[in-house]
């Protein structure tokens, strides 16, 4: 019976590398609230929406939860359902 040969190299938890400063900068910008813009249809550009619910339940006679979303109001005209959001 051998032992083991003696551990020679092991991983050790190193400090992390410097920051550069892009990025700090990108971090920091990543971190900003996004500026608000319009929600556009990307097949026809329109900017009118139509706010729907799926999956609605019937609870004591109410309707109760579903999820909204978004759909394009042109596109709905036209017979297409397009989701935005
Ligand atoms: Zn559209």
């Amino acid at each position: 019976m051998s032992k083991p040969p003696p551990r020679r190299f092991a991983v050790i938890d190193g400090t992390p590398a410097p920051e550069t400063p892009v990025e700090g900068t990108l971090k920091r910008l990543r971190k900003q609230p996004r500026p608000p813009s319009l929600v556009r249809c990307p097949h026809c550009t329109s900017a009118a929406v139509l706010e729907i619910k799926i999956g609605v339940e019937l609870r004591n006679g109410k309707p109760r939860g579903g999820q909204k979303q978004l759909i394009c109001a042109p596109c709905f005209a036209r017979g297409e359902t397009r989701i935005l959001y």
